[in-house]
């Protein structure tokens, strides 16, 4: 097997006993490997191109769990990492199974999480429309339970497939074991660390539902013309907003939304009205409220505010952004900041949605 060697200094070349030949590259810099941009090294990363290199890479960690990388567009570098990082790009998708109504695809786990989208949709498939333009790999869309526009991605999932470290075999975890929630999922408790995604199996619809609530969707279609919507108009519609809306990592160094929307009690609801009556808010599980957290922060004053390299994006007040060269370490702190002043203006502890490493 041959593979590329992705920018670093030292590569070295490790034959295992099983015959499965990789490589390992030594002090490489990751600054291309996540959407913040922050240039720090790894001491060791390999890129996964074949399912046979699990159990080396799992020997070669020595007993500790390798960390996991995709697009790296959730996750947040902070400091110089030891661990063995394993880059996953495992491809394929495999036509499984379709009836009248349905149609299962197993996709790997480093397939781009766009281009799947827009492979559904070339085969008339419904159900991630809403999803399109979403960075980062299938792999890690279960993970937080991708969500945008009225749709997350629990909806379509069937099956996710994995690798556990530890044991050293592959776990399959249905639907519900997989535990979904706001962002949320087994993988970022239970799982956390333990295992990586191998391929995920989706269910997708050959009978449309499309779900166009969301107002901003709505407006787009409109402008668009469109009078009868369709999985591709709706995902035309849908990567017309967010270019509009979101700033594109290859320009602006961010990772999306750095804060989870919270959830209170309708009591505290109730009596952070009284004093902030335009409180905007969403209705939640369990008789909760979910708040917006860019109206939150927003309110705090921090919408467009620069320090230095690192800021708050001045068109949406939920994502943070690197400048150019700024260090992890700086947005972790811009991000403490942030979290102090919500929680002394509103009495509401933000969630970071983004993984720091
Ligand atoms: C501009 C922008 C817009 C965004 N918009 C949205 C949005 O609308 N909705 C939304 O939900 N998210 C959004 N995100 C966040 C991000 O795109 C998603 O969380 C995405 O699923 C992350 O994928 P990734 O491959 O880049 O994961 P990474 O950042 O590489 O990894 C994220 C976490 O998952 C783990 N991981 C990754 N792959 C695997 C695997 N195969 N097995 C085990 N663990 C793994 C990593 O270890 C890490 O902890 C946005 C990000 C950006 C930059």
């Amino acid at each position: 097997m041959c593979y590329n060697s992705p920018p670093g200094k030292d590569v070295l070349t490790l034959l295992k006993s099983t015959f499965v030949l990789m490589q390992i590259h030594s002090s490489c810099s990751l600054k291309p490997y996540n959407t913040f941009g922050i240039d720090l090294p790894a001491a060791q990363l390999v890129r996964l191109m074949d399912e046979e290199e699990l159990a080396p890479i799992g020997d070669l960690a020595q007993g500790t769990a390798p960390r996991v990388l995709g697009g790296g567009s959730n996750i947040l570098l902070t400091h110089e990492l030891k661990d063995l990082i394993v880059k996953n790009e495992l491809k394929g998708i495999n036509l499984l199974e379709e009836n009248e109504q349905h149609t299962w695809l197993e996709v790997k786990a480093g397939e781009v999480w766009h281009d799947f989208v827009m492979y559904a949709i070339a085969q008339n498939l419904g159900g991630i429309e809403n999803l399109a333009l979403i960075p980062g790999c299938v792999g890690a869309a279960p993970i937080q339970n991708i969500g945008a526009y009225g749709v997350e991605v629990r909806q379509t999932i069937d099956e996710v497939i994995a690798w556990h470290w530890e044991e050293q075999r592959y776990l399959s975890f249905k639907n519900e074991d997989c535990r979904f929630g706001y962002r949320d999922s087994i993988f970022k408790r239970e799982m956390k660390d333990r295992l990586i995604i191998t391929s995920v199996v989706f269910r997708l619809d050959k009978v449309h539902c499309l779900n166009t609530s969301y107002g901003a969707v709505q407006q787009q279609l409109e402008i668009m013309g469109v009078s009868e919507a369709s999985v591709k108009s709706v995902a035309e519609a849908v990567m017309a907003i967010r270019r509009s809306k979101l700033p594109d990592p290859k320009t602006l160094g961010n990772a999306g939304s750095f804060f989870k929307n919270p959830t209170i009690t309708r009591q505290q609801f109730d009596s952070l009205c009284a004093h902030h009556p335009d409180l905007p808010s969403y209705p939640a599980s369990e008789g909760q409220v979910k708040i917006p957290a860019g109206w939150l922060i927003e309110n705090c004053g921090w919408k467009g505010y620069r320090e230095g390299a690192v800021g708050v994006h001045e068109k949406q007040a939920l994502v943070l952004v690197n400048y150019g060269g700024a260090k992890g370490a700086d947005l972790y702190q811009l991000s403490e900041k942030i979290l102090r002043s919500v929680l002394e203006k509103f009495d509401i502890t933000l969630e970071r949605e983004v993984n720091i490493w």
